[in-house]
């Protein structure tokens, strides 16, 4: 049994605080009858709604998985894209926790669990994420301090990141760079490597939080442990 806000948080639909408005402002049935009354648990057989749309529950899952490049961080797509949802055999509706881009390899958090990519997507979320780059150019120690100290995008500051120059190929003027940063904006990384004139080629994301790709080949997954979703929240 389950309170109901948390069930309807679960779903993503709301945080539980929302989820308790909606409660009392008779927005949710259970079995076709509305529940103002706070504190009311629910099976998993109950039928709950809101708004009069059902809410499907499951078991939580939460997955890591080594996103492959040319795959979409998404669960559909109309133009018939690779999603990264087809590498997966499992029956829970999982989706993505945040986005890589299309040709971004790497770590990439899966679940059902609405409450909790909520949380982890969240602006004030700030747990560190980093990412393997290779650049065109070979970065200066005073280029990678600028990407450390922050560098604008629009209009915002990144926070502090460090960085590695981990290798540089003279030859053809290219270098592989670790970077390590705290926020989930659109194009991050490499729009911050643009900031300093070093483009990105090619980009992996090696660890988010203290989650790391250990074994996995791309394409692959695993699921997380209890100890590593609690730590997460
Ligand atoms: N930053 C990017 O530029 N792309 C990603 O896919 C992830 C972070």
């Amino acid at each position: 049994m389950e309170r109901l806000q948390k069930v309807i948080a679960h779903a993503g639909i709301a945080s539980r605080r929302k989820a308790e408005e909606m409660i009392t402002e008779g927005l949710v049935t259970v079995n076709g009858e509305v529940v103002k009354e706070l504190g009311v648990k629910v099976s998993k057989s109950d039928r709950v709604e809101v708004k009069g749309m059902p809410i499907y529950r499951e078991q939580p899952a939460y997955y890591l998985f080594y996103k492959p490049k040319n795959t979409l961080s998404s669960v559909k797509d109309d133009k018939d894209r690779t999603v990264v949802t087809d590498f997966f055999n499992v029956k829970e509706r999982i989706y993505p926790i945040g986005r890589l881009d299309f040709d971004t390899t790497g770590l990439l958090l899966m679940t059902n669990d609405g409450e909790f990519a909520n949380l982890l997507t969240h602006p004030k979320y700030h747990i560190e994420k980093t990412y393997v780059a290779k650049v065109s150019a070979i970065p200066t120690r005073a280029q990678l301090n600028k990407l450390e100290n922050g560098v604008i995008l629009d209009g915002k500051k990144t926070s502090k990141a460090r960085t590695k120059l981990i290798s540089a190929n003279s030859q053809k003027n290219t270098a592989i760079v670790e970077i390590t940063i705290h926020e989930g904006w659109n194009h991050q990384v490499k729009r911050m490597f643009e900031q300093i004139g070093c483009p990105v080629e090619k980009l992996k994301r090696e660890a988010f939080g203290f989650l790391t790709l250990g074994d996995l080949k791309p394409g692959e997954y695993r699921e997380l442990n209890a100890f590593e979703v609690e730590k997460l929240k």
